[in-house]
């Protein structure tokens, strides 16, 4: 049966090496960029967090989040991990479940990738963008931008998501998918650094913080996160800004509330401010927090408080002292937008996953038709989370099975090792 493949991203190469399973199957991988996985290099910092340890349903994210069940049950992370070290990629886990290659290096992944799809029934076309597809008897006619057609029983769009636009994001698979009677919810960036007002951070750019963040709209909560946020010329980036960023990308009008001392109870941090003023006298306000926080931060929270740096320390009242202690435990910036797909690690919305059977990725509209990976109404939480939802998404759609199964001999892909154990 004659397969084709649209984008040789996470999920297209791993549908590719599902479906060239089975040996009648000759797949068409087809790929606009020069060269297969180029977003994959640039992913955890050039690291790739492939997946992670934890990875439950309850971590992504869409109009039905029960979507990616099936996927993740079919091929869970130890199968990712069997199937990778199958291919001879060596990972490790890092504490909090996130899985990273051994030799600390993306391409470690696209390498094994790539050796992968090197196989007689996988013909690569890289560098091809596909600008049209439409429905022919018995499958699909697939358009090139440089004007080559091919035909295909089956098809599989992998196209990924409008996020990290540089690295090859866009709008084509919505576009190919809404092509064939399918539809696209609104798409927002996620995992995105967040734009604040820039008075207080303006002074901060490069200064990183451990803190518990709160977003609130209306003073109501509704996200909150806790690790590394890192100040920024525009406004804030780091892990825990991106676990609320896709909450934040979706209001209307939200504000970031930073716990810059989380674990330290306002008695505490004020007793060791009293304790500050009693023993260095004389020294003056702008080391109020020094030793506390990072010397910057800790300047532009006593500035924000209305003190003058150049105060001396013993001239604090009781009340300042308080407003401090307030601006440490809850520094309020007003969300003023995102960095947008460009600067987003993943797109949130996409095709609506009711059009999909979750059993299978085959499109209840068209059969014959799937898809996987981001570009369908799915994301994931920070931390590897996307990749695993791309591997086993792929992984199921490159199976082919549904309605049009009956053409299929056993196509139930299993890593090699996995198959020894079942025999
Ligand atoms: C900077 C960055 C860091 C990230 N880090 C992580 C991380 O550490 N862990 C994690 O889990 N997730 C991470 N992600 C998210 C993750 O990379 C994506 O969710 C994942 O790659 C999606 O896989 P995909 O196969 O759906 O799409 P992609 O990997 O984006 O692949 C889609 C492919 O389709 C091709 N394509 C598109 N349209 C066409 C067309 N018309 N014709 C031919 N080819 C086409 C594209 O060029 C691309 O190669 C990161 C993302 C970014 C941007």
């Amino acid at each position: 049966m004659k397969i084709a493949i649209i984008g040789a991203g996470a999920s297209g190469m791993a549908a590719a090496i599902a479906a060239a399973a089975s040996a009648t199957n000759e797949v068409l991988l087809l790929e606009r960029q020069a060269r297969v996985g180029r977003k994959l290099l640039a992913t955890g910092n050039g690291r790739c967090n492939l997946t992670n340890r934890q990875t439950r349903p309850c971590h992504y994210h869409g109009s039905n989040p029960d979507f990616v069940r099936p996927a993740l049950t079919a091929f869970p992370v130890d199968f990712t991990l069997d199937f990778f070290r199958n291919l001879g990629l060596y990972t490790v886990t890092e504490p909090g479940g996130r899985v990273y290659p051994y030799s600390d290096q993306a391409n470690s992944v696209v390498d094994v990738l790539r050796f992968a799809l090197n196989r007689p029934n996988i013909d690569l076309k890289t560098g091809t963008e596909i600008t049209g597809v439409k429905r022919i008897p018995n499958g699909f006619r697939l358009k090139a931008q440089n004007g080559e057609v091919w035909d295909a029983e089956r098809l599989i769009v992998t196209c990924g998501g409008a996020a990290g636009t540089k690295l090859g994001g866009g709008l084509s698979g919505y576009q190919l998918l809404r092509s064939l009677g399918h539809h696209c919810t609104k798409l927002y960036p996620s995992l995105v650094q967040l734009k604040t007002d820039t008075e207080l951070v303006r002074g901060l750019k490069g200064v990183r913080a451990n803190a518990a963040l709160k977003l609130t709209v209306r003073d109501t909560v509704i996200a909150a996160a806790r690790g590394e946020v890192q100040f920024t010329d525009y406004g804030v980036s780091g892990p825990a800004v991106f676990e609320l960023s896709r909450a934040a990308a979706t209001a209307e009008e939200s504000v970031l509330h930073l716990d810059l001392l989380p674990d330290c109870r306002d008695e505490d941090l004020l007793s060791a401010l009293c304790i500050r003023i009693s023993r260095f006298p004389t020294l003056l306000a702008e080391d109020l927090l020094t030793g506390i926080l990072h010397n910057r931060l800790g300047r532009i929270l006593v500035t924000a408080s209305g003190i003058t740096l150049n105060t001396p320390l013993t001239s604090l009242r009781w009340q300042q002292l308080n407003e401090v202690v307030e601006l440490c435990r809850a520094l309020r910036l007003r969300v003023t937008g995102n960095m947008g797909m460009e600067g987003a690690q993943v797109t949130a919305g996409g095709i609506v996953t009711a059009e999909f059977d979750p059993q299978t990725l085959q499109s209840r509209i068209v059969p014959g038709l799937y898809a996987a990976g981001e570009v369908l109404d799915v994301d994931g939480d920070c931390g590897g989370y996307n990749l695993q939802w791309a591997w086993s998404s792929g992984l199921l759609a490159g199976q082919l099975r549904g309605q049009t199964e009956t053409q299929q001999t056993d196509t139930s892909f299993r890593p090699e090792s996995a198959r020894h154990k079942a025999n």
